[in-house]
């Protein structure tokens, strides 16, 4: 520490500081609130011991240029002396925004704030303060979910392909479900309809065909042994052309006469905002479902609800009733922290506009073009800036983006890419990847591309140090 040294009045402010390119690394296994603590200590004991130094008389003896990267050189050594974890960040510049490889959806500082507080301390998760007696820990985020969704009562279990299988096996187990053909998918590869349909315990009857599929095929099927019709959102595929499939009202209206069968739809993806209204995909909500007339709705928490892994299920109270009282609710059963991020996503969607953008999934899906190329061209101007002598193109270019996790196949974002015309795209590549912090790109037309969608405003300075360093 004695050997830096400099006027104490000329340390830099911390503003200038994050500035830094070598704040980059400081951030490979940390967050950004971490980062910038360590380097708020190391500035901390650096005063210090220059108020010392003046006060015994020594002399400043370098200059503040200098200072500061000597100082970042003493911060990266304290960084390092602390393992690195197996599990860390990736700047993700793919556009993909909710990368499956990646984990999916990204959380806000304000849902983690309160994971961060119910995980550190105790809480109410099973407790009825009220009466001072045990209470249940759906209660959290059931009335949250039911007053989003339209629905009478909720659950949450650990995934969607969970409320699947638990919806299968409580109402349908040794009993037939009837599916269309074509909704028999398979999602991500390791979630297939008519697999999960098996392990519950159901018997799967198929109708109609892969293009077309008609109220007459399930009327036609109904019987005594028949629990459920079930619809299957296909997410990550459309079929177009000579096709028909049947609505949620339809179904209603064909088992009308045979009250023992439920209607039950998997959604997939749980919207809770009408995206169609930014002419973004043609994906029904969730409360549509309901309001259709749906006995039970199912979905995913990480896809665009914007949240954590888990499964909802929603509908009438005496099946989400039925359901929870049934011993796979127990094993399928989420953890605190999963509640909470939840409890804290819900809330967000369930208030104004301007608090739906803190969800980070939600404002990337809305980012503008407009406004992503005003940050592509000034973080542009701003890499010229610090290496003139590139050696090859740097342009700002339109592109576009994807939702991913296999919804909205069809839907492109129109978005802005940094594009690098490098002559080895391949190697730079795989140069970026194999950092301790891996920057993805996307190649096309043998450059590669940054799209500024999935690459937040505090990760700019990450994606500089990478280039800077490749
Ligand atoms: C994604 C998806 C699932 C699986 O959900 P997970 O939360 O990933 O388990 C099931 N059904 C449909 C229609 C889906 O789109």
């Amino acid at each position: 520490m004695s050997q830096l040294k400099v006027e104490v009045r000329s340390i830099p402010p911390m503003h200038e500081l994050l500035e830094h390119p070598s704040f980059g690394s400081l951030q490979q296994h940390r967050t950004y609130t971490e980062a910038k603590q360590l380097l708020k200590n190391c500035v901390d004991q650096v005063r210090a011991q220059l108020l010392q130094d003046v006060w015994e008389g020594a002399l400043p003896s370098t200059d503040p240029r200098q200072f500061i990267d000597e100082l970042y050189q003493l911060v990266l050594q304290q960084a390092s002396e602390q393992t690195p974890t197996t599990l860390y960040r990736v700047v993700n510049g793919t556009g993909t925004v909710l990368h499956t490889n990646f984990g999916r959806a990204r959380l806000s500082e304000h849902v983690m704030d309160h994971v961060t507080h119910i995980a550190t301390s105790y809480s109410n998760l099973e407790y009825d303060v009220d009466k001072g007696e045990r209470g249940s820990r759906t209660q959290h985020v059931e009335k949250l979910l039911c007053s989003l969704t339209g629905a009478e009562a909720a659950l949450v279990v650990n995934n969607n392909a969970a409320s699947v299988y638990f919806v299968l096996n409580c109402f349908a187990k040794g009993k037939e479900v009837v599916v269309s053909r074509g909704e028999l998918v398979e999602i991500g590869g390791s979630f297939r309809v008519s697999s999960i349909m098996e392990e519950s315990g159901a018997l799967l009857r198929e109708v109609g065909t892969t293009n077309r599929t008609h109220v007459k095929d399930y009327a036609e099927v109904i019987r005594e042994e028949t629990a459920m019709l079930m619809k299957v959102h296909t997410s990550n595929f459309k079929t177009i052309g000579f096709t028909k499939s049947v609505s949620v009202d339809e179904l209603v209206q064909c088992k009308r006469d045979t009250p023992h069968v439920l209607v039950y739809e998997d959604v997939g993806s749980g919207v809770l905002y009408d995206y169609r209204a930014h002419g973004i995909g043609d994906e029904p909500t969730v409360a549509e479902a309901v309001k259709a007339g749906c006995d039970l709705v199912s979905f995913s928490g990480d896809k665009l609800l914007g949240g954590v892994q888990a499964g909802f299920i929603v509908g009438k109270r005496e099946y989400i009733d039925q359901l929870k009282r049934h011993q796979l609710a127990r094993v399928l059963r989420v953890d605190k922290l999963t509640l909470a991020a939840t409890e804290a996503t819900l809330r967000l969607w369930a208030s104004d506009e301007n608090d739906q953008l803190h969800i980070p999934t939600h404002q990337m899906l809305l980012a503008t073009q407009a406004e992503l190329q005003k940050r592509v061209e000034a973080f542009a101007d701003r890499l010229l800036h610090k290496a003139p002598q590139l050696g090859f193109n740097v342009t700002a270019e339109a592109c576009t983006s994807r939702v991913g996790g296999g919804t909205m196949p069809d839907v492109e974002l129109p978005s802005y890419a940094l594009a690098l015309a490098v002559s080895d795209v391949n190697s730079w590549v795989t140069a970026l990847r194999k950092r301790a912090l891996p920057v993805i790109g996307r190649v096309y037309q043998d450059r590669l591309l940054f799209d500024f969608r999935t690459i937040s405003k505090d990760e700019e300075v990450l994606l500089l140090e990478a280039l800077l360093e490749v």
